[in-house]
């Protein structure tokens, strides 16, 4: 991956920490997310490249194990040295560093032609309190004269099981035939309820998936699932990296909690189909990548619409296309 010349490259880092909150709060069947802080780093070659990264693990209790591995790296190291530690490192950080050094090696090139920040098409999250119907409602009125497919994302395993399903009854007598629904339990459920669940959608052709329905480590019982119905993996690919390669099916794949990007991008540049791009909630130097393995994912073999996440993060300059802008910001 490391052109042989650039091993001995020196390499000088600065760090910045940053912070802000969701505007609104994230519900899912493990918990809820308002807010993220992390590091913004700036890695410099002694030739005078730049390159940026984001360091933001989604549990907090993680920020403090990362705060020590960057404090031990120091501000002045050989690339070859990072690199070696770089995938012992937790995945956020590999995430942080991965992007900067494909940045100093031109492996992306924010500044094409590429229209990568035009993407701008996403699954839309409905809300999981009483405004879901009419936040669906007003979604599908407003987009009622367009000729693109809306795309649906329902988060569950949060109300009682017999409510949720009288909901999908009232989602499915609503979407339209060229609408796609996506459900995420976020491995809420157990197998009978899943199992359940698929029984009742199979054959459902505006499902596009159903994401996560299982503990991450139940395997067994996500293949057995994925045999009837279209099975996306979600957190089973952060807690057991190596499905990467061998799940076939969709995989939901969140560039800045999975570590290294460059392997993404390498599978994306290699026209690896089912795979779908999805925030976490990135600052602007994060979501550049999101949004540029998004728009690869969508010249590939299986487009599908990424999960942006937009209108979640406040508007500030912390989320600009300009890293220099976003430092400034943080
Ligand atoms: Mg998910």
């Amino acid at each position: 991956m490391v052109h042989p010349l650039n091993r001995f490259m020196n390499l000088s880092l600065q760090i910045k920490s940053f912070s802000f909150e969701l505007l609104r709060s994230l519900k899912t069947s493990q918990g809820v997310l308002t807010k993220k802080e992390g590091w913004l780093l700036h890695l410099q070659s002694d030739s005078g490249k730049s390159g940026w990264g984001e360091i933001a693990p989604i549990h907090q209790e993680k920020l403090k194990i990362c705060d020590e591995i960057i404090k031990n790296l120091g501000n002045n190291f050989s690339r070859e040295t990072l690199e070696k530690k770089l995938k012992y490192f937790p995945p956020s950080i590999g995430f942080g560093f991965g992007a900067a050094l494909a940045e100093i090696d031109s492996l992306i090139d924010f500044g094409s032609s590429k229209n990568w920040s035009k993407i701008s098409q996403t699954a839309f999250l409905l809300p999981t309190d009483q405004s879901l119907i009419s936040k669906l409602d007003s979604t599908l009125k407003n987009h009622s004269n367009e000729s693109e497919e809306l795309t649906f994302k329902w988060k569950v395993g949060i109300l009682p099981n017999e409510i949720e399903k009288k909901i999908l009854d009232a989602i499915l007598s609503r979407l339209p035939a060229n609408a796609h629904l996506r459900i995420d339990p976020n491995a809420g459920w157990d197998r009978n309820q899943a199992k359940d669940w698929a029984d009742y959608l199979i054959g459902e052709k505006r499902l596009e998936w159903i994401e996560q329905p299982l503990p991450s480590n139940d395997i067994k019982g996500l293949k057995a699932l994925a045999n009837h119905i279209p099975i996306a993996l979600d957190e089973s690919l952060l807690d057991n990296p190596s499905l990467r390669k061998s799940w076939k099916s969709w995989q939901i794949r969140k560039p800045s909690l999975e570590g290294d990007p460059r392997i993404l991008l390498e599978e994306l540049k290699r026209k690896i189909g089912f795979r779908v791009i999805s925030t976490s909630f990135e600052t602007g130097i994060g979501r550049r990548w999101v949004e540029y393995l998004a728009t690869l994912q969508q010249e590939g073999p299986t487009p599908t619409v990424p999960g942006l996440g937009i209108g979640w993060c406040p508007k500030s300059q912390l989320f600009s296309k300009n890293p220099e802008s976003v430092w400034e910001a943080a």
